[in-house]
C-alpha cells in the first residue's frame, strides 16, 4: 500500500491500572480501507478502540490521524478531526426518539441544512430508522438500535468510522443485513476500522486484518490471507 496513512498506529501500550491490556500493537488504515481487528473476548480490541477515541490515554505509543498526532487528545477534539466510533453495546439514548438521537450525532455541526441531508441520508441508508423517526429509540429492536449507532456515527461526516462489534446479539438475518450495510459504506468509499467477533463475516469485507490476541497481534494479512490462514480456521472460523 503506497501513500499516507488515514490512521497510524504504532507501538501502542493500553493499562488498566497495572493490568496491560494492550502490549505495544502497531497497525494503519488508509482511505478507502476496511481493516479489521478480530480476536478472543478480552484480546484488547475494544481498548485499543477507545484510546483511539480519546477514551482512554495510552502508556505509550503514538496516533497518527489525519497527518497529525491525536495521542493525549480530548475525545471531542478527536470527533472533531474525522474520526467517529459506533461503541460495543450501541450505547443509544433510549428516551430519546431516533432523529434526536441521530441529531446528537452531528453535535458539533453548525451546517443545519447539511444535518438534514444526512438524517435523510441515515433513513436512505436504514429506512426503519425513517419510519420510526419520532419514536423512542428504546422502542427499537438490538439490530435496529445497532443501525441507529451506526447512523449516528456517521452522522459527523468521519473520514474514519469506527465499529464495534456491529454484529454483537443480532439474529443471523439483521446481523447479515448490518453486514452488507458496511459493504455498502464501503462501496461508497466510507473508510472503516471493523471490530468483530464474527471473524468469517469481517474478514470476507475487509481489506486488511489482524488478529489480536491477549494485548498484541499475532497475525496480520489481508482479508483473504487471514479467511484461508489455517490458524485462523482452527482458531476463529470453527473448523477442526
Ligand atoms: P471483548 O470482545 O470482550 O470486548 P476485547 O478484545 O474488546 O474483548 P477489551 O474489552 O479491550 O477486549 O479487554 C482487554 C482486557 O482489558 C481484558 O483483560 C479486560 O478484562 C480488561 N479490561 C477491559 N476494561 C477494563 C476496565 N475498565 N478495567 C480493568 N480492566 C479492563
Amino acid at each position: 500500500m503506497t501513500g499516507t496513512a488515514l490512521l497510524e498506529v504504532k507501538d501502542l501500550r493500553i493499562a488498566y491500572g497495572k493490568i496491560e491490556a494492550v502490549k505495544g500493537i502497531s497497525f494503519t488504515v488508509h482511505t478507502g480501507q476496511v481493516v479489521t481487528l478480530i480476536g478472543t473476548n478480552g484480546a484488547g480490541k475494544t481498548t485499543t478502540l477507545r484510546t483511539l477515541s480519546g477514551l482512554l490515554t495510552p502508556l505509550a505509543g503514538t496516533i497518527h490521524f489525519d497527518g497529525r498526532p491525536i495521542t493525549g487528545i480530548p475525545a471531542h477534539r478527536i470527533v472533531a478531526l474525522g474520526l467517529a466510533h459506533s461503541p460495543e453495546g450501541r450505547h443509544i439514548f433510549p428516551r430519546l426518539t431516533i432523529a434526536e438521537n441521530l441529531q446528537l450525532g452531528a453535535f458539533l455541526r453548525k451546517d443545519t441544512h447539511g444535518i438534514t441531508q444526512d438524517i435523510q441520508r441515515a433513513y436512505d441508508l436504514f429506512p426503519i430508522l425513517g419510519e420510526r423517526a419520532k419514536q423512542a429509540a428504546g422502542t427499537l429492536s438490538g439490530g435496529e438500535q445497532q443501525m441507529l449507532a451506526m447512523g449516528r456515527a456517521l452522522m459527523s461526516r468521519p473520514k474514519l468510522l469506527m465499529l464495534d462489534e456491529p454484529s454483537m446479539g443480532l439474529s443471523p438475518i439483521m446481523m447479515q443485513k448490518i453486514m452488507t450495510t458496511i459493504a455498502e459504506l464501503k462501496a461508497n468509499g466510507t473508510t472503516i476500522l471493523l471490530v468483530e467477533q464474527n471473524a468469517q463475516a469481517a474478514l470476507t469485507l475487509a481489506d486488511q486484518g489482524h488478529v489480536m490476541e491477549t494485548g498484541t497481534i499475532a497475525l496480520s494479512g489481508t482479508g483473504a490471507e487471514l479467511l484461508h490462514n489455517e490458524s485462523v480456521r482452527k482458531a476463529y472460523l470453527g473448523e477442526d
